[in-house]
């Protein structure tokens, strides 16, 4: 596509959510990596939380991880560029091994990822023997590997009721957990730090198992938050994550994963609409729904997620990096996990 006609395809859409000035700048940055992506055979898988000007130019494909886990297992491009998080470029590697998966910022981590390790995993199952270990896709390859089935926010209580176990362990998002327990009618336990390390508390009426692990974006939103809200806006719907707590979940609306927030919005007729996530997808909802009234709350942003920028994956292609790799007796014990995951959507 000519410069000036993705120019004009992103002002259609965009014209109410990026000034001008900056959409010709990142129209430009647009069309060289579409450029580039076909001349390196390259799929751009986009997640909902990028920023509207790279949203609505550059991805092949833009959905949750759920979504974008399913189409980095079905492309047949050579490279994939995952405009996410590393544990979603690890996802798409641990799909397809036979790709170059890259990530275009080699900072774009996440905190509920790094919550939690292969080992404190291994020590779980040692203190919970034959209970089985469900993990948040939101966790590294080799935490992956060591659980019995990945979940994601869309899919979380379908895995959950699929394993007809008594018991089972969820890691690592306590509020997630939380948010399943509420919803599946389960008793949760998590560790507390006691003399001899992690402690729980099994003379408790249980049937899961949680881990503290929460998401630095969505652990911000409080019940005052939504309060305030609709005292200003009283007929606002407010919609959130479940990686929000469970009394922030319950004071809102509606809750579920980013696509079914969308989903919802689309067919809502509100007056107003008040998401609590990552701040980016609202300005992605009122670019393809102009008509929508979308409040925000902007000061809660995603550090990882916004690694991710035009100039970084226009790099990215032109340098072949960030290259993902997953060492092959953790990816193929990963993938059996992931695998099942997938088959529970
Ligand atoms: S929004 Fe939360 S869960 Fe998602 S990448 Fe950022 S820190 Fe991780």
């Amino acid at each position: 596509m000519p410069e000036n006609q993705m120019y004009l395809k992103m002002k259609a859409l965009l014209r109410n959510v990026v000034p001008d000035v900056e959409l010709r700048y990142k129209a430009g940055l647009a069309e060289q990596i579409n450029v580039l992506k076909a001349e390196k055979n390259a799929v751009i898988l986009g997640h909902n939380y990028m920023e509207p000007a790279l949203y609505h130019s550059i991805p092949d494909f833009v959905g949750d991880s759920l979504y974008l886990a399913r189409m980095a297992a079905k492309t047949e491009k050579d490279i994939i560029v995952f405009c996410g998080v590393k544990f979603m470029a690890e996802t798409a590697k641990i799909l397809n091994p036979t790709k170059t998966v890259l990530l275009p910022a080699a900072k774009a981590g996440c905190s509920l990822a790094e919550s939690i390790t292969a080992e404190d995993v291994r020590n779980l199952r040692k203190r919970f023997p034959g209970v089985p270990v469900v993990t948040y896709v939101n966790t590294y390859a080799d935490v992956k590997a060591e659980s019995d089935v990945c979940c994601t926010s869309g899919n979380a209580v379908a895995v959950v009721e699929s394993l007809k176990s008594d018991t089972i362990i969820f890691l690592p998002d306590e509020y997630l957990a939380g948010n399943i327990a509420r919803e599946t009618g389960k008793h949760i336990i998590f560790p507390t730090l006691g003399a001899k390390g992690l402690e729980f508390d099994t003379s408790l009426d249980y049937q899961m198992v949680g881990w503290r692990g929460r998401c630095e974006v969505h652990e911000k939103f409080t019940v005052a938050d939504i309060r305030s809200v609709r005292e200003q806006f009283p007929d606002v719907v407010i919609l959130s994550h479940p990686e929000c707590s469970p009394e922030v979940v319950a004071a809102s609306d509606f809750s579920g994963s980013t696509t079914a927030m969308i989903r919802y919005v689309e067919q809502s007729n509100a007056p107003h609409f008040l998401l609590l996530t990552e701040c980016a997808m609202g300005d992605n909802i009122i670019a393809a729904n102009p008509e929508k009234p979308m409040l925000r709350l902007c000061s809660v942003r995603c550090p990882h997620m916004n690694q991710i920028t035009l100039e970084d994956t226009l790099k990215s292609l032109q340098l072949n990096q960030y290259v993902i790799e997953v060492p092959e007796p953790v990816r193929l014990r990963a993938l059996k996990a992931v695998e099942r995951m997938i088959a529970i959507s």
